[in-house]
């Protein structure tokens, strides 16, 4: 398994490198969310060891299992999944970035949790891109005024956006996505002054094509630690 994992990782690194250097772009300005959810503690420990520091997980109640035992100090969760304003308590401690702020409701919450507890937090507005009903996020429409809340919110840091794109799309509907957000991140900017230097888009059968258009960040999982159950 640790020498799948390793094989893995070397093949995943270089599909990054060729994606980014067919753009001009520097590939060591992409980072890899290795995404560890409902993959063991022994996985992550596996990906740490293969050079992997970010890891994204999607439920409270396993990140609060998966990560009780200690462990190093350069780990870097984050949140990928809806969070529920009465589990924030629970995950902040862990989490260093939360990806899917997803309503404005989560803004007030999360900053009195995070005066309480002293600290910032970054975050990604998480945007419903496609419309799909089923997603969760903001729709374009939705995004200036979910930003200007964060930006009211002195404890949260607002670096960038995420989107996910719709499963089994074709190759041109993902590029409309991923450019979209893009061209959306742009207009906030400009719109609002905030630096929004992050954008997290693709997963294992996307991260390609998300790179070609403008990814900072990349939500691999399956292509790293295999087949989910
Ligand atoms: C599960 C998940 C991923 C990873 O998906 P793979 O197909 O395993 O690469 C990425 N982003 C989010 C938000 C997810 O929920």
């Amino acid at each position: 398994m640790i020498s799948t994992l390793q094989d893995n990782a070397i093949v995943l690194s270089e599909r990054v490198q060729r994606a980014a250097l067919r753009v001009d772009r520097d590939p060591e300005e992409i980072q890899i969310v290795a995404v560890s959810k409902s993959f063991p503690r022994a996985a992550i420990t596996a990906a740490y060891d293969a050079g992997f520091r970010a890891f994204g997980e999607n439920r409270v109640q396993e990140i609060r299992d998966k990560y009780a035992e200690p462990y190093p100090a350069d780990i870097e969760i984050h949140m990928i999944g809806s969070l529920q304003t009465n589990k924030i308590a629970q995950i902040l401690p862990y989490m260093s970035v939360l990806q899917t702020l997803d309503r404005v409701t989560l803004v007030s919450a999360l900053q009195s949790h995070l005066e309480k507890t002293d600290r910032h937090l970054n975050v990604l507005i998480q945007v419903n891109v496609s419309g799909e009903l089923q997603k969760s996020g903001v729709s374009l429409n939705e995004a200036r005024t979910l930003l200007d809340e964060v930006l009211q919110a002195p404890r949260l840091r607002p670096i960038g956006l995420m989107t996910m794109a719709p499963f089994g799309a074709h190759e041109q509907v993902l590029r409309d996505v991923f450019s979209t957000l893009r061209i959306l991140r742009n207009d906030l900017q400009q719109a609002t002054g905030a630096a929004l230097p992050q954008l997290s888009m693709g997963m294992s059968d996307d991260f390609e094509i998300a790179i070609e258009e403008g990814a900072t960040i990349i939500r691999p999982g399956r292509s790293l630690f295999g087949d989910r159950n």
